[in-house]
């Protein structure tokens, strides 16, 4: 049989299963907030066109406005300024939109402590027990955060002194952009940087030194604890937006049982 005979056969057969790692889109999504002066995301939001009325008797459809970078989302090199001459969105590489994906899972530390950072000596003990980071592949880093996504205030978890996220630690992440095989970063939270990034030194490693490597993040993934620690299949498929930072995404995962 063919390979994607193979493949069809799982699928239909069961030992393939197919899990969602996309967050629902709606009004509610949670987004981004940046504080003054910089400019914010708005929410998704959609206007209906007709349903089934005098508008359009035997169809219905709406518009819909959305963010870049709202919801499950892809990030493409261009979003930051150390990759403004990398990749847009309408031009990262198909074949790279299909790739391995492995799953570092620190629920535990991250509910313990909500600005806990990823460090090298996390990623090296994760390769010591589950062999080497896939080489063109995606880090997918387990937070839990996927189970606050319903409520806003939760999820992006902000006081006085700014939000108060799980995140990668600078080290870790030029180690990851520079200096690891993996392609991109997927994570649970709104963002792939932590919520106090903002003062790290530089603020957002993971968007300065991923991007500035013509690497990619994924944000706003759930269901990462379906996945095994290796052995995932990713796809990603944010929208080929000509000139774009990045898009919503469907972000599924193939898992062999
Ligand atoms: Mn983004």
């Amino acid at each position: 049989m063919s390979v994607l005979g193979d493949l069809l056969a799982g699928l239909s057969g069961g030992s393939i299963e197919v899990v969602d790692l996309t967050a629902p889109l709606s009004e509610d999504t949670p987004i981004l907030q940046l504080p003054p002066p910089f400019a914010n995301t708005q929410h998704f939001s959609r206007t209906e066109l007709s349903r089934y009325d005098d508008r359009g008797p035997s169809w219905y459809w709406n518009d819909f406005t959305t963010g870049e970078h709202v919801g499950t989302h892809f990030d493409a090199p261009v979003h930051w300024v150390t990759g403004r001459d990398g990749d847009d969105v309408s031009t990262v590489a198909v074949g790279k939109l299909i790739a391995p994906a492995v799953v570092l899972d620190f629920a535990d530390s991250a509910v313990a402590d909500p600005d806990f950072l990823l460090e090298v000596d996390h990623v090296r003990e994760w390769e010591a027990s589950h062999g080497p980071l896939p080489d063109g592949g995606w880090l997918l880093y387990r937070t839990g955060w996927d189970a606050r996504s319903e409520d806003s205030d939760r999820f992006l978890n902000a006081n006085e002194t700014g939000p108060h996220t799980p995140g990668i630690s600078v080290e870790c992440a030029r180690w990851l952009a520079e200096e690891s095989p993996v392609m991109g970063v997927g994570v649970e939270t709104v963002g792939t940087d932590a919520g106090a990034a903002h003062s790290f030194e530089p603020a957002f490693p993971c968007h300065s030194f991923l991007l500035g490597a013509n690497k990619y993040g994924l944000t706003q993934l759930q269901n990462l604890a379906r996945l095994p620690a290796t052995g995932a299949l990713l796809i990603a498929a944010p929208l080929p937006i000509v000139g774009g930072s990045g898009s919503p995404s469907r972000v599924l995962a193939l898992v062999e049982r």
